[in-house]
């Protein structure tokens, strides 16, 4: 703690966005660029290097949070980088796309706002890369062990990344034709710029990790057969069987699930497009789910030029302090957050019928109808109560071109066969069952991330890939150095 007053004399000072004005008219991330390192000593000297830190406990990679606000206080780049990357393998990503379990967990939270862990941690990562710290650290030995990795989220790259430092012979099968999971087609540009993933791509082939994209496994390889070509396989492949929406009127043309929306428009940003076909360009679009996906849906039709754009919360707007009987500190509260999405929706008014910032909470969509050509043009909704029962008289309808589902997702996908044809158990939740050790329930499968534990979150995505892959080889050699952060049954902190 290189300034024992900072948290009394230094106020929270954010990374600050770019204007609005300025940053829907492009796909960049929202942040004003160099903007974050002048601040951040300061902000890092707020930390009061706890007895007992409560931000190494709510993060699941236990990542060293006091020890690297200290060091970037004293201006130590190289050994900031080396703590944090001693328990995060892509802390550029958490750095940009975590909500920060830390910061509501930060003893400073208590009576005034967290250190800003978050910031300061994007700033030693993209430091790091700066000042060349972030070189390949290839083996020294191979073990003459080989393993499959299936998927290539968050998850699957940890795991492969671990294996593969630890001296096995690491092949990742990606059904997509790119890398990166989630991170690639489902979170856009203006949340993380793809360069952050290719870097670490690079790096990950530079230390010997194989890549073979367009592959679906059970698909295009037999799941059986790729079991047997290797020592071990991780099944890393997400939780993407999304939900639907059961209302009459679901049928029309323009209502889309989010994630057929969110890739069309990453993929205009990837050069594969000129114009997304599903395009919000002057439509009047409505997003039914007040989630993370939906604020992304929100952000991209944005930009994309939408007419309008209003977002669906069935529940109820949540107050701006945690309540202290039911989410006390140091859980992660369900309180209003305003994103860089709802802010721009806010500013440019988006959504005439709602609230400030596009969202209408505590609605429930009853009926989608549309004209005589099947194409959806209203959505009609009701206000609901805390057990989503219709209050009456508070039916409406809103002008609706374009429908968005973002309802969250069920469990894994499988359409491939791979759960199937490796005659996988599923737990009861319908996702991937594993012991204590993340094995399933095939000798040498292990399952992991989202496909496991459900929809989360990407700082557990890499958790996930680092306790697998700590399994994995110890299954391998019968012993295990690398860490493991987090057992399979570990969930948040709660009360
Ligand atoms: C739109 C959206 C925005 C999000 N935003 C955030 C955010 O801002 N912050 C955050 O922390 N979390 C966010 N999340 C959640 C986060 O992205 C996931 O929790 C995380 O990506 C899960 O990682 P994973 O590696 O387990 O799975 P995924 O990222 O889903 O990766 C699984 C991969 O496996 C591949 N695959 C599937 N089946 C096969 C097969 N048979 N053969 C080969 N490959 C296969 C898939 O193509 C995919 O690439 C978001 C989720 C969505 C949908
Ligand atoms: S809980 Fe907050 S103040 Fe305490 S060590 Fe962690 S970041 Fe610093």
């Amino acid at each position: 703690m290189a300034d024992p007053k900072g948290f009394m004399t230094t106020p929270r000072q954010d990374w600050p966005r770019r204007p609005v004005e300025e940053r829907v008219r492009d796909w960049d991330e929202v942040y004003v660029p160099g903007a974050l390192l002048p601040i951040i000593g300061k902000q890092a000297d707020r930390c009061m290097d706890c007895g007992v830190p409560f931000c190494h406990e709510a993060c699941p990679l236990g990542n060293l949070i006091p020890e690297w606000n200290d060091l970037v206080s004293r201006e130590d780049w190289w050994r900031a980088s080396d703590r944090l990357h001693a328990t995060n393998n892509f802390p550029e990503f958490t750095g940009r796309l975590c909500p920060a379990p830390c910061e509501a967990g930060c003893v400073l939270a208590i009576n005034q706002p967290a250190v800003t862990i978050k910031n300061v941690e994007c700033a030693i990562a993209d430091r790091a890369w700066e000042e060349g710290f972030t070189e390949a650290r290839p083996p020294d030995r191979l073990s003459g062990r080989t393993v499959a990795v299936i998927g290539s989220g968050p998850t699957g790259l940890a795991a492969a990344q671990q294996l593969t430092r630890a001296g096995h012979t690491v092949a990742v099968y990606e059904r997509d034709d790119r890398l990166g999971g989630l991170m690639r087609y489902g979170i856009p540009e203006f949340k993380m710029e793809k360069h952050h993933l290719e870097r670490r791509l690079e790096q990950m082939r530079a230390e010997g990790t194989k890549f073979r994209t367009s592959t679906a496994v059970g698909r295009d390889v037999g799941a059986a057969e790729l079991r047997a070509r290797y020592d071990a396989v991780v099944i890393a492949t997400g939780a993407t069987a999304w939900r639907e929406l059961d209302v009459p009127g679901r049928e029309l043309t323009g209502v889309r699930q989010a994630m057929e929306y969110l890739p069309l428009a990453n993929r205009v940003c990837e050069g594969d497009l000129r114009t997304s076909p599903l395009s919000a360009a002057g439509k009047h679009v409505v997003i039914v789910g007040g989630g993370d996906t939906g604020a992304d849906c929100l952000g991209t039709a944005v930009r994309e030029g939408a007419a309008s754009v209003t977002q669906l919360d069935i529940y109820a707007q949540p107050g701006t302090e945690r309540d202290e009987d039911t989410e006390p500190w140091p859980t992660y509260p369900r309180i209003y957050r305003l994103s860089a999405a709802h802010e721009e929706a806010r500013e440019l008014g988006t959504a005439p019928a709602a609230d400030a910032d596009a969202r209408l909470f505590a609605a429930s969509t009853l009926r989608l109808t549309g004209d005589v050509d099947g194409q959806v043009r209203s959505l009609h909704l009701v206000e609901v109560d805390a057990q989503r029962r219709p209050l009456p008289g508070t039916g409406r309808a809103v002008p609706a071109d374009l429908v968005l589902l973002a309802l969250g997702f069920s469990g894994p996908d499988r359409t491939d066969g791979l759960i199937d044809q490796l005659g996988l158990e599923l737990d009861p939740r319908g996702t991937i069952a594993r012991d204590a050790s993340f094995a399933t329930n095939v000798p040498g499968v292990f399952a992991a991330g989202d496909a496991a534990r459900g929809q989360s979150l990407i700082v557990w995505a890499i958790a996930e890939g680092r306790a697998v892959a700590a399994a994995v080889d110890r299954h391998l050699t019968g012993s295990s150095r690398l860490p493991a952060p987090i057992g399979p049954y570990d969930r948040p902190m709660a009360v």
